[in-house]
């Protein structure tokens, strides 16, 4: 429980804070997505683990409240993404209808929709999220909009004069604010509705679009359990309304001016009568500089993420930044490292093992405790880095093995059994960082002898330093000191630091750099290293 006078460590914390202040039975989290494409973590940031966040946060506080995802299968399919294996010729005839009904892009699920939702039912928990599940497209069925609908229908002319006014566009002025499904061909994409008298909508379906093309179908029908549904910019603040929505963040773009947030308010009071939600855009996630696309090939997915970081580095991730601050990652430089790092010295901060001040250690054990998807419980203190090394040069060896030399370099102190868990999970999701995303320079293979031809290249000095270093080795327990001295032993055999780095690398993995050599030294073992040296020198 928080304490109602603490200062707000986390943005979640202020968020929720905020919301108290509305008077109401129950505090209502929302996220929502429209499923035409992959889902990333871009998309999770502010569809579910920003909501997910100040859920927590509210709960965290005491205060009773629900979170909803909802799933818009109920929008029309308009294009086929990149990166499926389809032919898209064979698929057209599916676009416009709603991604709910339209087939699976393969053999593995029945619908559209079932394809690219799947995989966030099937992790999400993982990552402590538990929201109640929806779909748009069953709300439509069950009925839950037809009050709605009714009401959009009934107050046609003053939806338009509001629709124009903010979005500046034009409407006809017999305009209907809704969406009928053709009874003949299954798309609402192509219909138009021409006529409301208080019961009856009849339609036509003669809109032509670069995707489809109407069936010159007319017909009429009673708007009720799916046949029709409202338009994005009615449909959202109708969802407000029917399911008590007090907080929901989006993708900053529909907080553009005169987008659907702008729109979204004012039909939520004038015409469904609902006091609109508090409203957070989410900034994007970039990866290199570019908006991660769920039409392009540069996504990872919630799935993808827990085959390189433990779940809790997600959530870390999002509450150490603000949801309006554009978050820089990718898996080829040190970025998941520097995270990694960060996670693990909140941490440490958490577990009083360290201390920066008062109001920083504050937050880091609010943005830990948020971070966490169950209890509390430390992880491997072995850094992020190290565990990609380790899990290169001891490929295979057994989890006892290991454990002994992570003992043996200090890395641990009287490791559990959870510890050793922890710590065997984080050097396979480190591996497969490295099979999969490193880049070259990070990629090792020790070697067993060095290139006779390099170490005939050698001068007296360099081996006098190779010698010098490796009779040192023993003194060293920590990795820091050893770094600096490398530096040292080089300058007092007249050989410039640089050379004597890029040596030890040659003769350790036959390349002229690697990762930070002190370290990479005592993961290495100094007896291998002595022997590889040992043989040069000889
Ligand atoms: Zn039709």
């Amino acid at each position: 429980m928080m304490d109602a006078q603490i200062e707000f460590y986390t943005w979640a914390d202020r968020i929720a804070g905020e919301m108290q202040k509305r008077k109401v039975k129950k505090q209502v989290v929302h996220g929502m997505w429209t499923p035409s494409g992959y889902f990333h973590i871009g998309n999770a940031r502010t569809e579910l683990l920003i909501p997910g966040l100040v859920f927590q946060a509210l709960e965290d506080a005491g205060t009773h409240a629900k979170f909803n995802f909802f799933v818009d299968d109920a929008d029309d399919l308009d294009a086929v993404p990149a990166g499926l294996n389809l032919n898209a010729e064979d698929f057209k005839e599916h676009l416009g209808k709603p991604i709910y009904e339209a087939p699976s892009p393969d053999y593995s699920h029945e619908t559209w929709a079932d394809y690219f939702t799947a995989e966030i039912k099937d992790v999400m928990h993982e990552y402590g999220l538990k929201p109640k599940w929806h779909s748009s497209y069953e709300n439509y069925h069950k009925g839950l909009y037809d009050d709605s609908i009714t009401t959009a229908l009934n107050s046609a002319r003053k939806i338009r004069d509001i629709w124009v006014k903010i979005t500046r566009s034009d409407k006809p002025e017999n305009w209907l604010p809704v969406i009928v499904k053709c009874e003949n061909c299954g798309r609402s994409g192509t219909t138009n509705a021409t006529g409301w008298d208080g019961k009856h909508l009849s339609y036509s379906c003669t809109q032509d679009r670069e995707y489809a093309k109407g069936c010159r179908h007319e017909g009429q029908v009673m708007p009720k359990k799916g046949n029709v549904k409202l338009p994005w910019r009615l449909h959202w603040p109708a969802t407000w309304n029917i399911f008590k929505t007090t907080f929901e963040s989006a993708g900053k773009d529909h907080f553009a001016a005169s987008g659907s947030v702008d729109t979204g308010k004012v039909f939520s009071e004038e015409i469904f009568k609902y006091a609109p939600p508090l409203l957070v855009g989410g900034e994007f996630v970039q990866i290199k500089g570019k908006k991660i696309s769920g039409s392009k090939g540069n996504a990872i997915s919630l799935k993808q993420w827990l085959e390189f970081a433990e779940p809790e580095l997600l959530r870390f991730m999002m509450i150490s930044y603000q949801p309006q601050t554009v978050i820089e990652f990718d898996l080829e430089s040190n970025k998941l490292f520097l995270l990694a790092d960060r996670y693990d010295e909140a941490e440490s901060v958490y577990f009083r093992e360290k201390s920066l001040n008062e109001k920083r250690d504050n937050q880091l054990k609010r943005e830990y405790t948020l971070s966490q998807t169950g209890k509390p419980a430390k992880m491997p203190q072995i850094s992020y880095s190290i565990a990609s090394m380790i899990s290169q040069v001891y490929a295979g060896r057994s989890t006892e093995e290991i454990i002994n030399l992570l003992e043996s370099m200090g890395a641990i102190k009287n490791p559990g059994k959870k510890d050793a868990e922890k710590i065997i999970h984080r050097l396979k999701l480190a591996k497969t960082w490295v099979e999969k995303y490193a880049p070259e320079e990070m990629r090792i293979n020790v070697r067993e002898t060095a290139s006779k031809e390099f170490v005939s290249s050698l001068n007296e000095n360099e081996k006098k330093a190779l010698d010098q270093l490796a009779g040192e080795l023993d003194a060293y327990k920590k990795e820091g000191e050893l770094q600096s001295r490398i530096y040292e032993i080089a300058r007092e055999n007249n050989v410039e630091p640089k050379r004597l780095f890029t040596i030890c690398y040659q003769l350790l993995i036959g390349r002229d750099s690697g990762p930070r050599l002190g370290p990479f030294i005592m993961t290495i073992g100094k007896e291998k290293v002595k022997g590889l040296f040992g043989r040069a020198i000889d």
